[in-house]
Order: structure tokens, then C-alpha cells, then sequence
């Protein structure tokens, strides 16, 4: 066994890990539901909010985040859905 505590699939999590939440790394402490630039890169091409296993964000943002998406998408700033290919 190496450092740090055992998780899924035999990787393990270092304790000294860099930061990967984007809106802590950037030190936005309000995630802003009309910053629709910001929040497209945690969209699929779809329309679905990324994962957290996906984006590195931490909880807090990442609640944050859906927060924002789902309102921006109530503001018609975002999709609900995107990119369908009605033709198959
Ligand atoms: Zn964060």
C-alpha cells in the first residue's frame, strides 16, 4: 500500500493532491448564473452538467454550479437539452 487513503478502481488520494475545482483554483467565490461562458465548460455537448469525477470540482461548488446551470436554464441562458440529432 502507498500513501494515502485507498479508494475505487486501486488509485489512491494523496493527501498534498493539487486543487482541480476550477471556481476555487480561480478563487470565484460567487458562481454567477449569467456568466453562461463560465458555466458551458461544465456542460456536455447535450446539455447535462458534468460530474464530479469529471470536472475535479469540489462539493461545494459543484452544488453551487448545478444551482446556477438549472437557473440559468429557467432564464433560457443555457439549454435544457442541446446538440440532438433528429435525423437517425
Ligand atoms: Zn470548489
Amino acid at each position: 500500500m502507498s500513501v494515502g487513503t485507498a479508494t475505487i478502481a486501486g488509485q489512491t488520494r494523496r493527501p498534498g493532491r493539487r486543487q482541480t475545482c476550477y471556481f476555487c483554483k480561480s478563487k470565484i467565490t460567487r458562481i454567477d448564473y449569467k456568466d453562461t461562458e463560465t458555466l458551458r465548460k461544465f456542460l456536455t455537448e447535450y446539455g447535462r452538467i458534468t460530474p464530479r469525477y469529471a470536472n475535479g470540482n469540489c462539493a461545494k461548488c459543484q452544488r453551487a454550479l448545478a444551482r446556477a446551470v438549472k437557473l440559468a436554464r429557467f432564464m433560457a441562458l443555457l439549454p435544457y437539452v442541446g446538440a440532438v440529432n433528429v435525423e437517425d
